[in-house]
């Protein structure tokens, strides 16, 4: 732990000072109610520099005091909760058929979901601006409203997205080269919060590592289950992109040389034999109303129809080689899916550990789970608003207002 006793150099003193100051935030994050004295303890802060570092926080209002109190040994302490009700983090996910919004206060306190139908398939870049600018404005009114800063925003994109925030290419948009980031923050005229770009399967890890029921787990992957079919890998607790940010494709893994054609014009990948426009096309039912063609499959899944049960018995065996793959490559406890999987599942899911268990060379699939996520298709905008919270967390802290 640096403290500004240990490490009195003038230069540095506003870097230690904003280390420190994040990590009593995230501190309280993690085990409010607490007090004072509970962080100098656990921080090795001490008390002094944790009295300041809290007035700080409490001027900035991102913690506040509760009002209760412990009583311990000696005089009662003073309880802390994280605040920041004046702030909003918000993300934002584009897919082929509709963009979502979520904002969320700094506690993760969800303030608004809105998800709109959107035709990303047949929409330019420049559609695509003005859609989410349009949506983001309108987000950003409404906090503006309720008198709450905006922190940043996040946007989500199905495809490779550089760390300059340029989508390389989203083979199910028809994007190539776009400086999303760049054209947003012109489309929003300078908003004054910063604008980001990432995969959509990226940030629904870091909203189940953040919000869901996994949360915390060091070893997480989530499969988007989307018309495209990404991984976004948490391990030993950290989101893993790879060197320029294009990993996790394992949608773009050959299952079967002869197999469908993929959007990215090779033969057999698993987004082609086990994502949801392999469900739709074997349904024989339109990828332009996926939602409503789901529920349709959900439907006559639930009556017995048997040539669905057996589709989704073959895609649920092609996903589960997928999921075997990462299985025997990172060993993570969980695999989530995400997406249009959510409704699937409980048809997907036994098809899926069967291939799993029988395709690891650990035993029991190396102790990896399958579940469906339980955040709802806002996961990837929630994970959106968790980026924007991480920079937060890591030290860039909002000023005072
Ligand atoms: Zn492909």
């Amino acid at each position: 732990m640096i403290t500004s006793t240990t490490n009195p150099q003038p230069a540095d003193f506003a870097d230690v000072r904003a280390t420190n100051l994040a990590v009593v935030l995230r501190f309280v994050r993690e085990h409010a109610p607490c007090s004072r004295a509970d962080i100098a303890a656990s921080t090795g802060l001490n008390k002094a520099t944790v009295s300041s570092l809290v007035a700080d926080l409490i001027d900035r209002r991102l913690v506040r005091e509760t009002g209760l109190t412990e009583n311990r040994v000696g005089r009662p302490a003073t309880m802390l909760v994280l605040d920041g009700s004046p702030y909003a983090a918000i993300g934002v996910e584009i897919n082929v058929d509709y963009v979502t919004a979520v904002a969320v206060d700094l506690s993760g306190e969800r303030l608004l979901s809105w998800r709109r139908s959107f035709s990303g398939a047949t929409s330019s870049v420049s559609q695509a601006v003005v859609a989410v600018a349009g949506l983001v404005r309108r987000v950003t009114n409404r906090m503006a409203k309720e008198e709450r800063q905006v922190l940043g925003v996040t946007v989500g994109v199905p495809g490779l997205v550089g760390t300059d925030g340029t989508v390389l290419i989203a083979p199910n948009l028809g994007w190539r080269d776009a400086d999303l980031a760049g054209d947003l923050t012109k489309a929003l005229r300078d908003p004054g919060f910063g604008v980001q770009i990432d995969n959509d399967a990226n940030l629904a890890a870091l909203a189940e590592h953040r919000f869901g029921p996994q949360a915390g787990t060091a070893n997480l992957v989530y499969l988007t289950g989307e018309i495209g079919v990404g991984a976004g890998i948490i391990l030993d607790g950290r989101l893993r992109r790879g060197a320029r940010g294009y990993g996790g494709e394992i949608g773009h893994i050959q299952l079967d040389p002869l197999g469908a054609e993929c959007r990215c014009g090779r033969l057999g990948c698993l987004e082609a034999v086990a994502g949801i426009g392999a469900v739709l096309q074997h349904a024989a039912l339109s990828p332009a109303e996926v939602e409503i063609e789901i529920e349709e499959v959900v439907r006559l899944a639930r009556s017995g129809e048997r040539r669905t049960l057996d589709l989704l018995a073959a895609v649920g065996h092609n996903l589960g080689k997928g999921v075997s793959v990462i299985a025997n490559l990172l060993n993570p406890e969980v695999v989530i899916l995400g997406g249009y999987y959510v409704p699937l599942a409980p048809w997907l899911l036994p098809a899926v550990g069967e291939e799993m268990r029988g395709r690891t060379i650990a035993p029991d699939g190396g102790g990896c789970r399958v579940v469906a996520s339980t955040l709802g298709y806002g996961a990837a905008a929630l994970g959106g608003a968790a980026r924007v919270l991480d920079t937060v967390d890591s030290g860039r802290l909002p000023r005072p207002s």
